[in-house]
């Protein structure tokens, strides 16, 4: 029976979109207005200040794009390099899987590292590429800080040691679009020269805002390239054009009022909390999303505790069940939106998105919907266990340090 109105509240625990506060929603809901006015900057210009601390940056440059994460992956490449370029990279998962694809397609050498589905990046393996590249001919290292699809977070800080360490010049770009404004991100001290985010994860807002925190490095190669007719092609995504109107607070061309309304409650928020009590909130239920897995006697995609994230976990289900009916099922049935397997683990794990405007008693409603989800497809779990293992952990571990 397909059932026509769900009452009660949806329980979205993809990872991402993300739930929004209701005062950012309330925010958002504004009249339009002229994006042109004398008024306009009062809104913009803190914006891209602001927008700066959740990158861990204050010596970085912040473009607000009309996109999603996707379109900052390609505005990071095109800006910064030309036809032909070497950049180096890992695939792990499908989020980094796709941003190669991108590379190849418009034009990079594109030189790939496989890792195993549910490890990151390899700073070691990074390490020894770049120092074998005595030329210097890779001109960027890019990386997918979390990886959704397996609910892997790579080590950045790590990566830059390599890159140091090697003493290559490449740049280094982040692909953060489900770790910024929840996991624990450092554009400065890690030299993250193009730092990705997109506004539907951490940030708590709806999709449509791509967010991008270029380094001084990166935009001296953005600058290098002008006139270069090699250099990648790109207009919308021009880092130029916004530039010389950002500063004024203005934009090329029209951008989403509402969602820069709507950005600004969401720092507000992200400010409130205190970005070192949000990391901490995250780990919290990501450890207690983990107990659970462990007490139904499953395992998470990623391989080893060093590859656990805070925003996501994928819970691979047993051989024979299809985690796609769990997933079906949990949303029709209990009305709780659990996240897909992608690509090479479609049907093998569900995943739980534990990011953005959350606290204990709704990670524990998505994780009894789970349980209930899997019990019904038959999966041999013991009800209740999950909610318990979660619940003890986070009766001793509180959300907020103090
Ligand atoms: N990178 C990662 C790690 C993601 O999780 C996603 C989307 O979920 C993307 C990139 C693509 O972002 P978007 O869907 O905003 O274009």
């Amino acid at each position: 029976m397909a059932a026509t109105r769900r009452p009660g509240r949806n329980h979205l625990f993809v990872p991402g979109p993300t739930n929004i506060p209701d005062r950012v929603q309330r925010a958002m809901l504004v009249p339009s207005e002229d994006h042109r006015s004398v008024d306009f900057p009062a809104l913009t210009k803190p914006l891209f200040q602001d927008t700066k601390k959740v990158f861990g940056s204050t010596d970085g440059t912040v473009i607000l794009f009309p996109a999603s994460g996707t379109g900052i992956w390609e505005s990071a490449l095109t800006n910064t390099l030309a036809r032909t370029n070497k950049v180096l990279t890992s695939r792990f998962g499908q989020f980094s899987h796709l941003w190669i694809d991108m590379a190849k397609r418009i034009g990079l050498d594109v030189i790939v590292q496989e890792e195993a589905w549910g490890t990151g990046a390899d700073p070691a393996k990074i390490e020894q590429a770049l120092r074998e590249d005595k030329n210097h001919e890779i001109k960027a290292v890019m990386v997918v800080h979390n990886e959704t699809a397996t609910g892997v977070t790579s080590d950045i800080g790590a990566v830059r040691k390599a890159i140091d360490a090697a003493g290559h010049p490449a740049l280094l770009f982040v692909d953060g679009v489900s770790s910024i404004g929840s996991l624990p991100f450092y554009a400065d001290e890690w030299k993250v020269d193009c730092a990705i985010a997109g506004s539907q994860k951490g940030l708590m807002l709806p999709a449509g805002l791509g967010v991008i925190c270029i380094s001084p490095k990166a935009l001296k190669a953005s600058e290098a390239l002008r006139g270069n007719n090699d250099r990648l092609a790109h207009v919308y995504f021009d880092w130029e054009d916004m530039m010389k109107q950002n500063p004024a607070g203005y934009f090329p061309y029209t951008p989403s009022v509402p969602l820069l309304y709507g950005l600004r409650e969401a720092l507000a928020c992200l400010n409130e909390e205190g970005l070192e009590n949000v990391y901490h909130r995250h780990h919290v239920l990501g450890e207690a999303t983990r107990q659970a897995v462990a007490a139904w006697g499953l395992k998470t995609c990623a391989k080893e505790p060093k590859w656990n994230s805070d925003t996501v976990t994928a819970i691979v289900v047993p051989e024979g069940v299809d985690a796609a009916a769990i997933i079906k099922h949990a949303f029709v049935r209990y009305n709780l939106a659990l996240g897909a397997g992608l690509s090479e683990v479609a049907g093998k794990v569900f995943r739980i998105g534990h990011v953005g405007d959350l606290n204990e008693l709704s990670l524990l409603g998505a994780i009894a919907g789970a349980e209930m989800s899997m019990i019904d497809n038959g999966v041999k779990v013991t009800p209740g266990s999950g909610v318990a293992a979660a619940s003890s952990y986070l009766r001793e571990n509180p959300l907020f340090k103090s």
